[in-house]
């Protein structure tokens, strides 16, 4: 047998990456996810070759203090929990404190920060297999960019499932969608080899959302999606669904969001299915923007690292509520309710 060894730091966040890091687009989630938490109001996203190369996200929100710093980029090291009673209602996008520790083990990433807007502020990088962090003066207006390179530069075994430029960026891009229809009060811009893709203004009013809907999903899309909006025990679900009409051959049109976090579940996918299953030829798929909101408490988001599958206290509850409401609604709409029509 060989003996028993204490893994560096390094192996130990490359280990951790295995799960949250898988390509490109994990690494822009957990940035973008960061920025959010971080009060933002502005993401400028700025992608080389898919995120192969590279990807920058800059942000105005709170910043780092610098002697915040090493543990930024530490393992187990996060500003969003302190106990186990925040983890019962957590509000934050992220808890776990090992993002930026994975991405930066299996990747070259730069974090130029600052709390103020002097335009003073510090770059960290962390490197080696202590994974030590160094702290240098760098300039930065009231913010957070973080840079991440050469993603998988020292793990080829990794490197070798990414697949082509294209496909990565596709992979992107449609994570930047699903975050950007969670916040409208937000402004994304997201630009590509140096070519600006999309730039979406922030905006809170409807007619402001159902302007981002329509970037993001389609001008077909809104034009034939019906607004409903049902309250019922404390429950919430809101949003917009395409008439049976827009029926889609792929389920690639499919946003649902638990207290402003997209989630994939089976339970809220039975339900849903369910609902349309009157409406809809076999084999078609709905096509919908759903946000359903609940008293966080009920809700467990910690069941798995890339928070996309959530545990309900109640689920009968909230299966019966989320079929029934769009049950109703479907039944109710007719042609002329879709804003198309109604325009
Ligand atoms: P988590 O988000 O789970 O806390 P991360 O590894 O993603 O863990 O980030 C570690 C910490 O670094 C966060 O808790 C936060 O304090 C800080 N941080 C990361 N990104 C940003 C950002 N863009 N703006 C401000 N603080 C950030
Ligand atoms: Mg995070």
């Amino acid at each position: 047998m060989n003996r028993i060894k204490l893994l560096t730091p390094r192996l130990a966040n490359q280990i951790a990456a295995g799960e949250v890091v898988e390509r490109p687009s994990s690494v822009i989630k957990e940035l973008l996810e960061n920025s959010l938490d971080a009060g933002a109001t502005r993401l400028d996203i700025d992608i080389e070759e898919g995120g192969i190369k590279l990807m920058r996200v800059r942000d105005n929100g709170s910043g780092i203090e610098r002697d915040d710093l090493p543990l930024a980029l530490s393992r187990h090291a996060t500003s969003k929990i302190y106990e186990l009673d925040d983890l019962e209602a957590v509000a934050t996008l992220g808890f776990r404190g090992e993002a930026l520790a994975s991405i930066s083990s299996v990747a070259r990433l730069a974090l130029i920060t600052s709390t103020n807007d002097d335009a003073s502020g510090w770059q960290a990088v962390a490197e080696g297999r202590d994974m030590e962090t160094d702290v240098s003066p760098a300039p930065h207006p009231r913010g957070t960019t973080v840079e991440v390179r050469d993603l998988f530069f020292n793990t080829p075994a990794r490197r070798k499932f990414m697949r082509t430029e294209k496909t990565e960026y596709n992979h992107l891009e449609e994570v930047v969608k699903r975050l950007a229809l969670s916040r409208f009060d937000v402004a994304f811009n997201l630009r590509h080899n140096g070519r600006m893709v999309y730039a979406w203004r922030a905006g809170d009013s409807q007619l402001e959302q159902e302007r981002r809907v329509a970037q993001v999903c389609g001008p077909a899309f809104m034009e034939n999606a019906v607004h409903i909006d049902i309250e019922r025990n404390g429950m919430r679900l809101w949003g917009w669904v395409a008439l049976p009409t827009f029926s889609r051959s792929q389920a690639d049109l499919q946003h649902f969001y638990v207290n402003g976090r997209s989630i994939r579940d089976k339970l809220v996918g039975h339900a849903v299915r369910q609902a349309f299953q009157d409406v809809l030829f076999n084999g078609r798929h709905p096509a919908f923007v759903l946000y359903f909101e609940l008293d966080p408490s009920t809700v467990d988001v910690n069941v798995h690292p890339t928070k996309h599958e959530v545990r309900f206290r109640d689920n009968r509850n909230v299966h019966d509520f989320i079929y029934s409401s769009l049950h109703h609604a479907l039944a109710r709409v007719t042609p002329e309710d879709t804003l198309a029509k109604s325009a």
